[in-house]
């Protein structure tokens, strides 16, 4: 019979999923307001476009709730885990991982000289490049959209599971950056606790995280805290002994 826990656990990756599901369907609609590009678009007229809006506020975001949005609600992460049964492994980090950094860095110089160049940033439009509001409006952008979520599949499957997330994404660098400052400053955030007496080293929680981190490993060392968690809850949800919880709490 399941126990309550395993309900609850059961039912927080549910929503995960209907909510990663209903990212993905709204692309759409959406897709313009979350897009690396577009936003580069925006700085070169000098417009601050809905992309750049939510980037903002991602990073203002990210010093309270670290990369959550990259484990519930991103569309391209959405994408990555629908496709994740055709990626055999889950991303062997190391060097890779670092590649998004200086990704990171050189959009935001590209955004940063479109600026300077257009004299500034002269008005604000949440709407900037969609039809009325709608992301996908021709067949033009239709196979533009349709030829990244290409790219970031073929990321996927040559690098892992979510590798565009490990490798590419440079949305990833500044929520990143965030949680680095909050690291820093220590105050309270939502974070994994681990209560490392009661593991029993089953490899579960390692075995289950979509961004391929060893888990068991970070529970075992007490420091619950990588630049590449998702704050999904996975592992929390898989664990047998319920050693792994959200918290929010000061470093
Ligand atoms: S460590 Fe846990 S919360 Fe973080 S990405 Fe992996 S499974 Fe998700
Ligand atoms: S799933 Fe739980 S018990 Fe198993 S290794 Fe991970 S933390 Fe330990």
């Amino acid at each position: 019979m399941a126990t309550d826990k395993s309900l609850k656990s059961v039912s927080r990756q549910n929503i995960r999923k209907i909510l990663l599901i209903i990212s993905f369907l709204l692309i759409p609609v959406t897709i313009f307001y979350v897009s690396p590009i577009v936003i580069m678009m925006g700085a070169a007229e000098g417009i601050a476009s809905g992309s750049m809006l939510l980037f903002i506020l991602l990073f203002i975001l990210s010093l309270f709730v670290g990369r959550l949005w990259c484990g519930w609600l991103c569309p391209m992460g959405a994408w990555q885990e629908i496709c994740s049964p055709l990626m055999k492994h889950t991303v062997i980090g190391g060097w890779r991982d670092w590649i998004k950094y200086g990704v990171t860095v050189l959009w935001l110089g590209v955004i940063g000289l479109s600026m300077f160049s257009a004299g500034g940033i002269h008005a604000v439009d949440p709407f900037y490049g969609t039809v009325g509001g709608i992301s996908i409006s021709s067949l033009e952008v239709l196979m533009m959209v349709a030829l990244i979520f290409f790219i970031i599949f073929i990321v996927a499957f040559f690098t892992g599971r979510r590798g565009f997330c490990h490798v590419l994404c440079p949305i990833a660098g500044i929520i990143v950056a965030g949680r680095l400052i909050r690291n820093l400053a220590g105050w309270p955030a939502l974070q994994l606790n681990a209560a490392a007496n009661q593991c029993i080293d089953c490899n579960k929680c390692k075995n289950e995280c979509p961004m391929g981190l060893d888990v068991h490993r970070m529970v075992r060392a007490g420091n619950m805290e990588d630049p590449d968690c998702i704050l999904c809850a996975n592992c929390s949800d898989t664990c047998p002994k319920g050693v792994i919880r959200y918290s929010v709490a000061r470093k």
